[in-house]
């Protein structure tokens, strides 16, 4: 298999009661799955982008065949951006770092910021993500629909909010607003200030 479903570095339990275990279970091991699956039928026969990241296949989207480029794009956008979801996610972690600094400097202040992110990821109309972005020298808060990632339009990704339905269905329901005021909860400052580093 030229893509694989990598193990979480935490218990599916890790998030409660924030996202709850059997969300985090079928999440990981149902969805990102079929993401995983559903790429690598795309690119079976191109064994020369079975090597590649798919981080790297969606960033140069118009390199990938046109015929299997849609294809690239939802399953691995999905697999890209679920990846980079687990990685940004940990219970109670402090708000510090020099990313910290930038976002109070960019949007004020946190609560200026959560508002912001809250705003954009709770009216997003159907199936997409929310992120805070660094576009060129700053940060911004977008959204995505489907599996777009922004990386596809030059941007890098720092927090990625996936607010499909699957990713919140089985314990708020109907209940966006408060899956997301609840992600605040679970934000992995620390990997986030090390993305930033990494790309500043
Ligand atoms: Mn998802």
């Amino acid at each position: 298999m030229a893509f694989t479903l990598e193990k979480l570095p935490y218990s599916y339990d890790a998030l409660e009661p924030y996202i709850d275990a059997k969300t985090m279970e079928i999440h990981h091991s149902k969805h990102h799955q079929t993401y995983i699956d559903k790429l690598n039928a795309a690119v079976a026969s191109y064994p020369e982008l079975q090597i590649r990241k798919a981080e790297e296949l969606i960033q140069t989207l118009e390199k990938i065949p046109e015929n299997i480029r849609t294809a690239v794009r939802n399953h691995g956008g999905g697999h890209a951006n679920h990846s980079f979801f687990w990685s940004i996610l940990k219970k109670d972690a402090a708000f510090k770092g020099e990313i910290a600094d930038a976002v109070v400097k960019s949007f004020g202040s946190y609560e200026k910021f959560k508002e912001t992110f809250a705003s954009a990821a709770t009216t997003l109309f159907g199936s997409g993500w929310a992120w805070l972005v660094k576009d060129g020298g700053v940060l911004k808060i977008m959204t995505t629909a489907n599996q777009d990632n922004p990386i596809s339009q030059g941007k890098f990704p720092l927090i990625g909010l996936d607010v499909w339905e699957h990713a919140y269905y089985l314990k708020y329901q109907n209940r966006r607003p408060e899956y997301v005021e609840a992600f605040f909860n679970v934000i992995n400052w620390k990997t986030i200030n090390d993305y930033y580093l990494a790309i500043k």
